[in-house]
């Protein structure tokens, strides 16, 4: 087993939930929200949960490396409003500091959207500038942007913008990116009929020494359709034959790999799967 494999778990109930159920798939990865992603504003972690959080991770097996939260849906560090942007920029430093607090080090964010407001260059150049304020008042947490499907306004789609973004965030000891392969084939990429193609164009634009992780699901939607449906491993476009190769590929070997697809029953068979293909 050299693939760190587990999903989007749940942490209804407290955080300290995500690593039970984590476990309970088989997992040794995994990703939570350390706080309702559909709201601006969550009570702060008890030292209770903070302490079984650690703890459950420690008896799980689970190695910060290969724990990837996600941030809420709600903020956008492009946000062209500007108390907008303030609040989420507040909301993000908070999550930050909640990674923190449990002993993570990375956390997952989609960009942000320009909302046709702002160019592409202003609004990455906001999110950059949102980045190093946050890396300025936390440590020890990674911040790890998403790629997108470029759905509506959402910047991220493109590889160059990713790189656009880490060239502007000063400590490059603490950003990197996550590969969502749904978001990468909905973006235009064909991962599919040009795997290796992709993968090295993602090296040569970004850089695999700043890949800190993988969300891996298959998708519902057709290559370059910039739309985000996920579907579990093997049912979609992607196929059998995708996730075959991506388990052999040695390139992700030491990042957590998490699936967020759709189907919650599945997961601990999906993991399973995948290790099937590892050998
Ligand atoms: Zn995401
Ligand atoms: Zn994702």
């Amino acid at each position: 087993m050299k693939k760190h494999i587990g999903a989007h778990v749940s942490a209804s109930g407290g955080v300290e939930n995500a690593p039970l159920n984590a476990a309970k798939i088989g997992a040794d990865a995994f990703a939570l929200f350390t706080k309702n992603q559909r709201q601006w504003v969550s009570a702060p972690l008890t030292p209770k949960s903070i302490e079984q959080f650690k703890q459950r991770c420690a008896e799980g097996g689970f190695d910060a490396r290969y724990i990837l939260p996600h941030d809420s849906y709600l903020i956008n560090l492009g946000n062209p409003d500007e108390e907008a942007q303030q609040k989420s920029r507040a909301a993000f430093i908070d999550e930050m500091k909640r990674c923190e607090q449990l002993g993570l080090k990375l956390l997952n964010f989609h960009p942000g959207s320009h909302l046709n407001k702002i160019s592409i260059e202003e609004c990455l150049d906001r999110i950059a500038a949102n980045i190093n304020l946050a890396l300025s008042m936390t440590s020890g947490v990674t911040a790890v942007i998403e790629n997108t499907a470029g759905q509506g306004s959402n910047l991220g789609n493109r590889f160059e913008e990713i790189r656009y973004i880490i060239d502007r965030v000063e400590d490059k000891s603490r950003v990197g990116y996550c590969i969502d392969t749904c978001h990468t084939y909905s973006a235009g990429y064909d991962i599919v009929g040009d795997y290796e193609g992709v993968f090295t164009k993602l090296d040569e634009v970004v850089g695999l020494e700043y890949l800190r992780g993988i969300h891996l699901n298959d998708t519902k939607k057709a290559l370059g359709s910039r739309v985000d449906r996920h579907e579990s491993i093997g049912l979609g476009l992607l196929g059998e034959d995708f996730f075959k190769r991506f388990m052999r590929d040695s390139r992700f070997d030491n990042v957590p790999i998490v699936l967020e697809t759709p189907d919650e029953s599945r997961w601990a068979e999906e993991i399973a799967l995948l290790r099937s293909y590892e050998e």
